[in-house]
């Protein structure tokens, strides 16, 4: 696929992804590595159908996207993918918890939702935060409540961009082997980042410059 940005006058246009191809399967990890600014981000989110390209195709399952409407596109992403922004956009008003769960709401939040939510922090490393509002929390805790959230409706596919930049070594280490145990437990990862340890275990590596 390919995509340019026009820029804001409209006089031209940055050209972010050249040919770029790839697949997302269970028990693999895909790596899109590049340096800042060369459309590791774009790329999820034409993956994830935030964004259409300007040429080519994304499937999801066997179904082309671009055929999708908006609420057929929002109920496949919901079913499909986990995901982590690299802003990790947690509501405020909300503990920690809450925040995982907010997928259960519609539902009410049951004992089970609740059990749930703990399980997504523990298995983030982050269940000891549970009480705490995103102000309370650092960079690396809230991106890991996150990540908690990605994992709550435990979904085949997990999208994080650029999960350790935010982490001091050892916290960054054990995301790492966080995503080496999803791998394992079958879960396709689509991760963007240009750190090494992550690079180290792709299956995949798409580098984009
Ligand atoms: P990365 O995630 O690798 O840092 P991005 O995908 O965020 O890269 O951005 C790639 C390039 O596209 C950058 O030069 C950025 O400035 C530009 N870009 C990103 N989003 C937009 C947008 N909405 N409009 C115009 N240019 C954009
Ligand atoms: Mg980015």
């Amino acid at each position: 696929m390919t995509k340019s940005y026009a820029v804001q006058d409209g006089s031209a246009s940055i050209d972010v992804l050249g040919d770029v191809s790839l697949h997302v399967e269970p028990s693999r990890l895909v790596c899109v590595a590049g340096r800042s600014g060369s459309g590791k981000s774009t790329l999820l989110n034409i993956a994830t159908g935030f964004l259409e390209p300007d040429r080519g195709v994304v499937h999801w399952e066997d179904v082309s996207v671009r055929e999708l409407n908006a609420d057929q596109r929002a109920r496949f992403r919901v079913r499909l993918f986990g995901i982590v922004f690299q802003t990790g956009a947690l509501i405020r008003s909300l503990t920690a918890i809450e925040n995982v769960a907010i997928p259960g709401l519609p539902h009410g939040l049951s004992r089970d939702s609740w059990t749930r939510a703990v399980a997504c922090l523990e298995l983030a490393g982050v269940s000891h935060r549970s009480r705490h509002f995103p102000t309370s929390l650092s960079v690396g805790e809230a991106h890991r409540v996150a990540l908690a959230r990605a994992l709550y409706r435990d979904p085949p596919i997990l999208v994080l961009d650029e999960p350790t930049a935010s982490l001091d070594g050892q916290s960054a280490d054990s995301v790492v082997e966080l995503l080496r145990g999803l791998r394992t437990s079958g879960k396709a990862l689509l991760v963007a980042s240009h750190d090494g340890r992550v690079i180290e275990c792709a299956d995949t590596l798409v580098r984009l410059d």
